[in-house]
Formats: C-alpha cells, structure tokens, sequence
C-alpha cells in the first residue's frame, strides 16, 4: 500500500522516530522528522501532565510547517514512588542524564520494594496538529512489573526494567513488533490513525 499521508514527528528522540515509522510501516500514514526540529524555538514541556505537554508540544511545533505534526508526551508511572517519574521521566536523573543514568537512579530507589510495589504504567499522550490547531489528543498505557536489574538489549529509556507480564520479558528482550503491539505507544497511535485516517 503506498503512503498517502505525511505526518511529521516532533521529537529529537531517535527512539520514537524508531518506533513510530515502524508502526506507520504499511499503513496509509508515512512518518518523518519536522525538518529542522532541533533549530527551533523549543517547547518548554513544564506541565504536570502528559496530556497538557503532549497537546502543547503538537500545537507549538504545528505553528511552523503547513503538513500535519505529531508529538509524543510519554513516560513511566510508579505507583509505589508517588508517580514518579511520570512526566521528568526523560530528565529523572537530572538535566543531560542518559538513559542509563535514569535507570539507575529508578532501579535505587526500588530497592527493598517487593510485589505490588513494583508494579508499573508506561503511559504515551499522541497529539497530532495543524497549523495551531488540534486535530486529535489521544492516550494509552500499559501495565507491567519493574524488575531489579536490566534485561535486554532493544529500544530505549527504561525498556530495559519494564516487564511485561503477558510476553515473560522486557520491552528491551521483545522484537520491535511485539512491544509495539502491546505499548503504550503503539496503542494510542493506532487509536489516534482511527481518528484522522485520510
Ligand atoms: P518525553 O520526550 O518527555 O515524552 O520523554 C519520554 C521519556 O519517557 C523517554 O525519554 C523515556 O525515558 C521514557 N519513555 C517513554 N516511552 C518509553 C518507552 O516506550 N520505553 C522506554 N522509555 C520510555
């Protein structure tokens, strides 16, 4: 099936490039960066919820080209940690921490915290716009068990430390594929092609 509508991914994240043009793969919908994303003014992603940055983000970044923009507000809900760290996921261990660091820093402060308590949510905010205005702000999760050390090799952020009770392993042990059919990504992005389908 040929691509029949460009939508352009607001993130310097090449993680959810990654996931997000493998979702959109023989689909009616092509993904691609905002050309250049990184030159322009920045959204400042200061709200306390996901839903609030995501549509921020999409409505901001929209102002600068005439094709359809999608942003991605995401992150990991530990219930046992008051939430955190939620929407500072990307920042968890502080300005210019890397993925690694924030796992770390996560896997520190689980420790000594057993069954329930290790229970997580990632949850994925996509909101798609135009031109300022908005055109779809939708939300999913998924829920899954912290384990206590990394385990796997694929995707990115805390991939490594969710686990998915239905699959046995981590998102990072899991093809590409199948944690996009059970993510929190893949499910709002599915919810939210429903909604602007060509
Ligand atoms: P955002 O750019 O503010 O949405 O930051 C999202 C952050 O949440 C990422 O940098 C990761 O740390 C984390 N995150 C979101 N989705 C995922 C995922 O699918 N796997 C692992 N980490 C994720």
């Amino acid at each position: 099936m040929s691509a029949s509508m460009r939508i352009l991914l607001a993130s310097s994240n090449p993680g959810k490039l990654r996931e997000y043009r493998e979702l959109a793969s023989g689909s009616e919908f092509e993904i691609d960066l905002l050309p250049n994303f990184r030159d322009l003014p920045p959204f400042e992603e200061s709200a306390p919820t996901f839903a609030e940055n995501g549509a921020g983000k999409a409505l901001h970044y929209s102002r600068f080209t005439d094709e359809v923009v999608l942003a991605d507000d995401s992150g990991l809900v530990v219930p046992a940690l008051g939430g955190a760290p939620g929407v500072h996921s990307a920042r968890y261990a502080g300005p210019g921490a890397t993925d690694t660091d924030c796992v770390r820093k996560l896997l520190r402060e689980m420790e000594g915290k057993v069954g329930d308590e290790r229970r997580a949510r990632f949850v994925c905010v996509v909101a798609v716009a135009r031109r300022g205005c908005a055109l779809a702000v939708v939300s999913d999760s998924a829920e899954g068990v912290l384990a206590k050390e990394p385990r796997g090799i694929n995707g990115f952020g805390y991939d490594p430390v969710f686990c998915f009770p239905d699959l046995g392993c981590s998102y990072a042990e899991c093809s590409p594929q199948e944690k996009n059919r059970h993510s929190h990504r893949g499910k709002a992005f599915r919810k939210v092609c429903e909604l602007i389908m060509p």
